[in-house]
């Protein structure tokens, strides 16, 4: 982590051992390859998109997010992450967070008071129109998380999201902030973290100047309906199987067409449903 901030004329980002809050954003000094002109550099600091997320497990973050494209554009200030630390709202001389549900049961439940408490103080400064600014609750409930819905929380100005454990969270504290759950995947975790990371994955790579190509996001698997087409390098012959001699012939349009037909074909064979959308069937 980088411990030089741009001095930014913003409050400073709550530092490690000021409380619950921990920022992620990791605005260095450190040399960049290309020379960065002076609106992206105004751009970064004042309009960036904020990912704030609520959970029992700070130290998970930014986990895999500080790797490669998604952790080169935080060093860029594209983006910021600032972790609740959930314990921190807690009851009590032991910070309890969570107790025995209603109507009996196994497990324990998040507290209203207390994810309330977080969520409060996570909406610190960010609008509170969910349309700008989202609040999701990683949930196995929710609506399942597409490409689609990460163009929508890119084009916002940040979101909130509250990672959840044990049974899950009091359902009084998710209506009251108006809490839209979101789910990875028809499967159950151990909690919300790992959510969190692949679906903020998929939104900041679609931040605008986080990928280098911007082709590259319009060609992709689910951005125009299909998958994508096979992909092969060098070598050439590999275990006696060799490259499809068309994407050798350097005849772009014919290669074009093939990429196309094999996207065809793959979205018809694996995912009948995508296909059935795509063609109106
Ligand atoms: N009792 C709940 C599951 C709780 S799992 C149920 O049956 O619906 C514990 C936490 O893991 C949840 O609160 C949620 O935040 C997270 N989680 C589990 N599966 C998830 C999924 N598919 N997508 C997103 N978050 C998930």
């Amino acid at each position: 982590m980088s411990d030089e901030h741009i001095k930014d004329g913003l409050p400073p980002a709550g530092a490690e051992g000021e409380g619950p809050k921990r920022s992620h954003g990791r605005l260095s000094a450190r040399p960049v390859l290309r020379p960065r002109d002076l609106f992206d550099d105004a751009r970064a600091v004042r309009g960036a998109w904020q990912a704030r997320v609520i959970t029992l497990f700070p130290q998970a973050f930014p986990g895999v997010l500080e790797q490669s494209l998604t952790g080169k554009a935080m060093d860029l200030g594209l983006w910021r992450l600032e972790t609740y630390d959930l314990r921190g709202f807690g009851i009590g001389k032991h910070r309890n967070v969570d107790d025995t549900p209603a109507g009996g049961g196994a497990g324990m439940v998040l507290r209203a008071d207390v994810v309330d408490a977080a969520l409060n103080a996570a909406s610190a400064g960010a609008s509170l129109d969910r349309a700008r600014w989202p609040v999701i609750y990683l949930s196995p409930r929710g609506r399942p998380f597409d490409q689609a819905m990460a163009r929508r929380f890119a084009a916002c100005e940040g979101i909130t999201m509250l990672c959840g454990r044990f049974e899950g969270v009091d359902q009084r504290v998710l209506d009251h902030h108006a809490v839209e759950e979101v789910s990875l995947g028809d499967f159950v975790l151990t909690g919300g973290e790992i959510a969190a990371q692949a679906i903020l994955d998929a939104t900041v790579r679609l931040l605008p100047g986080v990928l280098g190509n911007a082709e590259s996001i319009e060609e992709e698997s689910h951005s125009n309906g299909l998958l994508e087409h096979p992909h092969y390098t060098r070598p050439p012959e590999w275990e006696g199987r060799a490259i499809p001699p068309v994407l050798l012939s350097g005849d772009h349009a014919k290669i074009a067409k093939w990429r196309r037909a094999e996207a065809e074909r793959l979205t018809a064979e694996r995912r009948p449903d995508l296909w059935a959308r795509k063609t109106g069937a």
